[in-house]
């Protein structure tokens, strides 16, 4: 079976983590935690990293530091994972939901405006699967009718947006470093920011709401949010490497690109696209089935299990999930965009240990399967 994801660990992840059990230094106090916010701050060009415990506290702690009056609504595009959604619910915001553009998958930013009410405060963006968003057309709105923009990069590490590195746009960017993310921690997440009030609120809230003055009295509601020193470890090795991993993943996505080709050609399937002032990193290498009858992604990702290649369907819609429907903001909408792609979208194994070889199989395997 070809993975669709594996981590890559190599001999200096195990040399960090061993000094920290040795040395003791196992919660999330220790020297790691440290030399890994500044040194992945750094490599995004943020003056701030604030590591905690998975992407998806990341989100709910960025919206919480904002601190935005409770029911104000909050743009997020409906093709993402759920922690975009669950972040603005679990801090009593409303998701309001964006459709996708059909070639990049991310949010439609030509749609953003016409869901703007006066109780909209917040963006947040999302790269999906690699490709960035097109910033100077949202920044501006943002800007326009005075919303705060949160970044969610966990799947642009190492993506660039004309030149710039994902991770710096925006009031308070989010990273999760989820085993199958570009570095990982096995779990974990950051929160970057250039702002100083920020990242003095966000360091208090992911840690109980400690204040400095007097330990064990308290101000505002926090959480424990924090990452160990062993995480961290494991962070700062891989946070050492990026750069090759993300030409690995640039290799990869470039080589299905060059081998998927004529597929697309016969109208087949649908490629990643890299817009002209994008860096593509293919997070994730998805392709989306043109519509055919009895075909559609689960279909495809069954045929191509049963020829050992692990595969991963796209999301799902936040506007279709069940678990929102009994919320007072729900509405009953139709994004054809992202549930085209929800249904016939699905991504290949996109690990950093796969290998020319593998990726040559599952090319095989993809035309017997689809052509
Ligand atoms: C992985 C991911 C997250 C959540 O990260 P976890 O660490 O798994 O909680 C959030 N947003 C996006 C876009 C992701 O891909």
């Amino acid at each position: 079976m070809i993975p669709v994801n594996e981590p890559l660990i190599l001999e200096k992840e195990m040399e960090y983590v061993n000094e920290a059990l040795k040395t003791g230094w196992i919660s999330s106090e220790g020297k790691f935690i440290k030399e890994f916010e500044q040194r992945f701050a750094s490599y995004v060009n943020r003056k701030q990293g604030i590591a905690v415990d998975n992407g998806t506290n990341a989100l709910i702690l960025a919206l919480r530091a904002l601190d935005m009056p409770e029911g104000s609504e909050v743009i997020i595009p409906s093709f993402t994972i759920i922690s975009c959604a669950l972040a603005c619910v679990y801090n009593n915001l409303i998701p309001v939901f964006v459709d996708s553009e059909a070639d990049t998958w991310n949010m439609d930013i030509s749609k953003i405006e016409e869901k703007i009410t006066d109780k909209t405060r917040a963006i947040m963006i999302v790269h999906i699967y690699g490709h960035p968003v097109d910033a100077d057309k949202i920044l501006p709105i943002a800007k326009k009718h005075n919303l705060y923009v949160i970044e969610d990069f966990a799947e642009a590490i190492g993506s660039e947006y004309k030149g710039v590195r994902c991770g710096n746009l925006g009031d308070i960017s989010c990273a999760s470093f989820y085993a199958n993310k570009v570095i990982t921690t096995g779990e974990g997440g950051m929160c970057l920011t250039d702002n100083e009030e920020l990242d003095k609120r966000l360091r208090q809230l992911k840690n109980l709401s400690f204040v400095p003055e007097r330990r064990f009295v308290h101000y505002n509601l926090g959480f424990n949010f924090r990452m160990t020193n062993i995480q961290a470890a494991i962070g700062l090795a891989q946070t050492e490497r990026i750069e090759e991993s993300v030409k690995k993943k640039i290799w990869i996505g470039k080589t299905y690109n060059r081998l998927l080709k004529p597929l697309e050609e016969q109208k087949v399937i649908k490629l990643p696209v890299e817009k002209e002032w994008a860096k593509n990193t293919y997070w994730m290498y998805g392709v989306v089935l043109n519509s055919a009858p009895g075909l559609d992604a689960q279909e495809a990702m069954k045929r191509l299990a049963e020829k050992g290649i692990q595969t991963r369907p796209f999301f799902y819609p936040m506007h279709t999930q069940p678990v929102f429907e009994e919320f007072p903001w729900f509405r009953k909408e139709s994004l054809p965009v992202s549930e085209n792609i929800s249904k016939y979208g699905f991504y290949l194994p996109s690990g950093l240990t796969l290998t020319e070889e593998q990726i040559v199989k599952v090319i095989k395997c993809i035309k017997e399967v689809l052509i």
